[in-house]
């Protein structure tokens, strides 16, 4: 039977403006995709738009419009810039469809009938114009702290989870599966958390206040709280009640990329409205870092000189999935700048890929007429090459095994480099000078050319559409999403006598 990977990305606030940090971890996700179904995984892929709440309620008030209509409208903005950043998602879920919904409430009413949810009336202070609870920790001097108003004491009853019977059991769980929340800072955060008590979650808002949420089965008074609901979209997609024979094998190799500042919902939350449910939690929860743009904390007007969709238009779409993904380590902060994008644009694309790509290519084309020679006894210098090849594969799958994805394109980048130097410490325009060297010059045209197509086929996840192109010039026949990574890295399967072809650089230098 097939391996199967389920990967998510968090459904998105759909009233956000995608911003590069929405990009970076749907990149990732897109990668790690790409990864597996190479593989030969069976892979599901999953990404949308979580569309309840307050805030979606008021700008459809504002635009006066129905809160669908609004989000009809915005989710556009997200999709089609998915589909700009070659995501190549299975699916894409907003918390409004009804197949959500369906699922939603069938799980609300599991958990009621056996008695996880509960009412109670409670006591707290409110701010009106903010129309929501504040606790006492958080107020400012007696006042909101958001609005700086003087807050009410009302009075409100709500449903609520109860999140602190599976305190104890969450902890354990942690501790006892070390790959359940990734890196070892977020874990060691998640356990610090977890050494306060924790509280039942209220999972409702009375419909006087918030009408725009899932309406709660067992009280049509009431929405379910927006956190609640869209946790459960990993699950209403992914066969949960519907196809269990699909999502079982999903399930149990579902990894969650996520940004640090939701952590505490996925690890703390989401784990234990899964074991009320009689579920397992995900195999893993991976919180990656947030994006500094030059220095400092993304802002709107700084949001503008960082749009996704203008960077793409100016720099190329491959170049910015590359660097979102070399720039900074998976899981900590890094910094935005045009700067560093070109710097790495000129010197990891342009200079060691493009220039070992265009170089070889033209050799091939100027000794052999563009047809792939036959190589004849490797030698030392072969041998290295190759075995660098297969390390560097080896070395992949297991940085992609620990979600190390800007290690995966260190170690690339370690053949890349590598068959640079091949090349000049071979000196074929020298072997081509003598005659008596021409099964030497045929050897090592075939060994770079075939550390290309390593390069390439290890790519592919990264940088999709470069990687396609440089497949095709190197005559390989089927497209490299077809193939299989077990097939593309092993040595020795480019075929002799096919056709190179030139084609134009694939990454021209910025002049800045
Ligand atoms: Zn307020």
């Amino acid at each position: 039977m097939k391996k199967s990977f389920f990967v998510t990305t968090p459904i998105y606030y759909v009233n956000d403006i995608p911003h590069i940090g929405h990009a970076y971890t749907t990149v990732a996700a897109d990668v790690l995709a790409r990864y597996y179904r190479m593989e030969g995984s069976h892979v599901f892929f999953l990404t949308g738009t979580d569309e309840h709440g307050q805030k979606v309620q008021e700008a459809a008030q504002e635009r006066n419009i129905s809160p669908q209509e609004h989000c009809d409208h915005m989710v556009g903005r997200f999709q089609d810039l998915w589909k700009k950043f070659t995501i190549s998602n299975d699916d894409f879920i907003r918390t409004t469809e009804e197949r959500h919904k369906t699922v939603v409430q069938k799980i609300l009413t599991q958990l009621y009938n056996k008695g996880d949810i509960y009412k109670t009336s409670y006591e707290g202070s409110y701010c009106v114009p903010d129309e929501r609870f504040w606790t006492e920790k958080d107020l400012i001097d007696g006042c909101c702290p958001e609005c700086r108003r003087p807050v009410q004491q009302i009075q409100e009853s709500n449903y609520f989870f109860r999140m602190s019977s599976y305190h104890t059991w969450l902890i354990q769980y942690i501790e006892e599966n070390e790959h359940f929340i990734l890196p070892k800072t977020r874990r060691n955060e998640i356990l610090g958390f977890l050494k306060q008590p924790l509280a039942d979650l209220c999972i409702s808002r009375p419909r006087k206040r918030l009408s725009w949420g899932i309406p709660l089965p067992f009280d049509s008074n009431y929405v379910t709280y927006v956190w609640f609901d869209a946790l459960i979209n990993y699950v209403s997609t992914s066969g949960y009640l519907t196809d269990t024979e699909n999502f079982t094998p999903l399930w149990n190799s579902a990894v969650h990329l996520i940004g640090k500042d939701i952590l505490t919902t996925h690890s703390v939350y989401w784990p234990t409205m899964l074991r009320a449910m009689g579920l397992a939690p995900p195999r893993t929860i991976f919180a990656h870092g947030w994006w500094t743009v030059e220095g400092q904390k993304m802002s709107k007007s700084l949001r503008n000189t960082v749009e996704p969709n203008m960077l793409i238009e100016q720099y190329g779409v491959d170049a910015i999935r590359f660097f979102l993904l070399r720039e900074g380590t998976f899981g900590l902060d890094s910094d935005f700048s045009h700067q560093a994008l070109i710097h790495r644009i000129n010197s990891d694309l342009a200079n060691d890929l493009g220039n070992l790509f265009n170089r070889s290519l033209a050799m091939a084309l100027k000794y052999f007429a563009g047809s792939i020679p036959e190589p004849s006894t490797l030698e030392g210098i072969d041998e290295h090459l190759r075995d660098t090849a297969v390390q560097v594969k080896n070395e992949v799958d297991l940085h992609m095994e620990n979600i190390a994805l800007h290690k995966s394109l260190d170690a690339i980048w370690k053949l890349v480099r590598m068959t640079n130097k091949y090349i000049d410490e071979t000196a074929p325009w020298a072997l081509a000078k003598d005659t008596r060297q021409e099964k030497r010059l045929a050897t090592v045209i075939h060994t770079m050319l075939e550390s290309l197509r390593f390069i390439t086929t290890l790519l592919f996840p990264f940088m999709p559409t470069s990687a396609e192109a440089m497949w095709r010039a190197l005559g390989c026949s089927e497209t490299l999403s077809q193939h299989t990574i077990s097939n593309g890295t092993q040595w020795g399967k480019l075929t002799t006598g096919t056709a190179v072809t030139k084609i134009p650089p694939l990454f021209p230098r910025i002049e800045g």
